[in-house]
């Protein structure tokens, strides 16, 4: 693993800002591979063997992304919208995992960690600098049962909604009735009043200047064949 001044660095660049989030998030991962053992999350003989859960949406779940290497494309990331300060590590080949849960005392004790810095931001950055592991997290060894619909690697399972026909992938449709049907036809859905548009351009393509060539040449085959 790069050192963590490296790790920050790329980290808040890749995040779009150096925050006090980048700050945790950044120790939390290098704390949880420590734990399960990866000590080269993103190598290419390590990347398989992780399974990381963030359980916030906020600065601190970018960083443990990029410092792991977790991707939602690569069904190594998932997101439990539980808005706490925690992440929990897996390592699939030791089945062994960890949750790293970022304390509230630490934004108490920010003050007595960085004395001289009135400002709360560049106080907080600085002090979750300094402090120990110890006082920055708590860890919990958990149990983390894998469904294997939710593990890297193909498509395990496809059907298709009774009701509008739409493909569901990796076992996530809901049977009613013995139907079958995707979350949005069983009134799981985020979103309402799904209607069917057509948009301006609706014909783009991003080789657009190749594609009216193809049809140009076509044309010109046709004045030819004559
Ligand atoms: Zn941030
Ligand atoms: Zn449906």
């Amino acid at each position: 693993m790069q050192d963590f001044d490296t790790l920050l660095k790329n980290s808040a660049a890749a995040h779009g800002h150096l925050c006090p989030g980048q700050m945790v998030g950044v120790r939390m991962a290098m704390l949880g591979c420590r734990l399960i053992g990866l000590d080269e999350p993103t190598r290419i003989d390590q990347i398989k063997k992780l399974i990381v859960f963030v359980e916030m949406d906020r600065c601190t779940g970018d960083a443990v992304a990029y410092v792991t290497g977790a991707k939602l494309g690569r069904r190594s990331l998932k997101f439990k919208d539980y808005g706490i300060m925690a992440a929990t590590f897996i390592n699939l080949e030791t089945n062994t995992a960890f949750r790293v849960i970022s304390t509230e005392e630490a934004r108490d004790l920010a003050p007595l960690y960085a004395p001289g810095i009135p400002e709360k931001n560049p106080r907080q950055l600085e002090a979750y600098k300094r402090m120990p592991d110890s006082v920055l997290f708590r860890v919990q060894k958990v149990r983390v049962d894998m469904s294997e619909y939710d593990l890297p690697g193909p498509t395990r399972k496809k059907v298709s909604c009774s009701r509008c026909g739409q493909v569901i992938r990796d076992n996530r449709e809901v049977v009613r009735s013995g139907r079958i049907l995707c979350k949005p036809c069983a009134q799981e859905a985020y979103f309402s009043e799904a209607k069917e548009i057509t948009w301006p351009d609706m014909n783009w393509t991003p080789d657009q200047e190749e594609d009216q060539m193809f049809v140009a040449t076509k044309a010109l085959r046709h004045e030819g064949s004559k």
